[in-house]
């Protein structure tokens, strides 16, 4: 089913929603409210390519194909602004070619799935990165054979199922190749779009409910009767208030 773009109402309940929830919480409501014939729980079980791609469909319906993105350089910290398309990333996601991919570690046989939603908020509260890298690889690692899955993992081998996990899932880590025009960096940015469609959804509530304290101050009218005159008329009220 494809996704249809958020109600006044319904885009008021999304940003209390969102605010102050986890990323990989975020990821997965927002994936729900693209996917309505999908239950919460399928939503948390895909893979995160899969969970995204519904997140740039829904956010297209809502904020067109142009999205802008704002990165900081490493190299000297100059402050950037990114725009690209829905189209890039849904390509990204389209690239997928396995649904699983073979490895061997220590002798050991392993297919490598691609990491949900689960596996994100399984790893969001490990504060370092190189740490959560390798806790992240270690759940995907499914045995075969009645192999186990090892308790630590090599640098290399962490190295190895990430590889295989792009592969299995180009969009589940999507980044954009960046240029710095102050020093000359170049340098891969993750694009993180649950994040970016939940700050435009704040954004976008947080104006709408701007016109509806200004409408319910003006002619007293509750909050359900302003939403329900819809965008066009609320800005002809406003218009005339300010005249
Ligand atoms: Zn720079």
């Amino acid at each position: 089913m494809a996704p249809r773009p958020l109600s006044a109402a319904e885009l008021l309940d999304a940003a209390s929603a969102c605010r102050g929830r986890s990323a990989a919480e975020k990821g997965i409501y927002l994936a729900a409210l693209g996917m309505p014939d999908q239950s919460f729980g399928a939503c948390a079980a895909l893979p995160i390519g899969a969970r995204d791609a519904a997140i740039v469909a829904l956010r297209q319906t809502m904020f067109g194909d142009r999205i802008e993105l704002s990165a900081k350089c490493p190299g000297c910290e100059a402050r950037l602004d990114v725009a690209m398309t829905s189209a890039a990333l849904l390509a990204i996601a389209g690239s997928a070619t396995d649904a699983t991919r073979a490895i061997v570690i220590d002798g050991d046989r392993f297919t490598v799935r691609p990491a949900d939603s689960a596996d994100l908020a399984a790893i969001g509260w490990i504060p370092d990165l190189a740490e959560a890298r390798a806790e992240l690889a270690r759940r995907c690692l499914v045995p075969m054979e009645g192999a186990e899955v090892p308790p630590w993992l090599e640098e290399a081998e962490v190295d190895a199922i990430g590889a295989a996990m792009a592969a299995i899932d180009p969009a589940g880590d999507p980044f954009v190749a960046l240029h710095c025009p102050e020093c000359d960096g170049e340098w891969d940015a993750p694009v993180d779009i649950a994040g970016v469609l939940a700050g435009e959804i704040e954004g976008a509530a947080d104006a709408l409910l701007d016109e509806i304290h200004l409408l319910a101050q003006a002619y007293h009218w509750s909050e359900a009767a302003i939403l329900a005159l819809g965008p066009e008329r609320r800005r002809a009220y406003l218009a005339r208030l300010q005249q």
